[in-house]
């Protein structure tokens, strides 16, 4: 198992993150609650399921955490400033969650699965072959 070294940042800067662990999932998870909170058809979360280290090099006074109440893990944390998702530690558990669009480097990993794709909404994107566009259609 070899070790990834992440890093990243928010929308506006002023959070900066690096991250260290081992044992990745990578996956574009298409639950209720990840819509509800990216805002988009699916997040795409790296979990690291051994971080070594999480260094926060700017703006964690910035985090905000938001606790589902009635879930028993669901949670967001991200810049109060921007909103940006940001990455968020389970202490008790070891386990790291990192929405990959805050990335500034290419992981080196690919997504793995779609999950939950049973809540997966209509309109958002599954695997067959649709037109790709470098930024928007003219
Ligand atoms: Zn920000
Ligand atoms: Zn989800």
């Amino acid at each position: 198992m070899s070790d990834v070294h992440l890093s990243g940042s928010c929308l506006c800067g002023s959070v900066q993150y690096e991250i260290a662990g081992q044992d990745t999932r990578f996956y574009h998870c298409h639950c209720e609650r990840c819509r509800k909170a990216s805002g988009a058809g699916h997040a795409s979360n790296i979990i690291l399921m051994q971080a070594a280290s999480v260094t926060w090099i700017a703006g964690e006074d910035l985090l905000r955490r938001y606790n589902l109440p009635e879930a028993r893990r669901f949670a967001t944390v991200f810049c109060r400033e921007c909103g940006s998702p940001m990455p968020r530690v389970s202490a008790e558990r070891g386990v790291v969650v990192i929405p990959a669009g805050s990335l500034d480097v290419d992981p080196g990993i690919r997504p793995e699965a779609r999950i939950f794709d049973g809540s997966r909404a209509a309109w958002s994107c599954r695997d067959e072959i649709i037109p790709r566009f470098e930024r928007y259609p003219d």
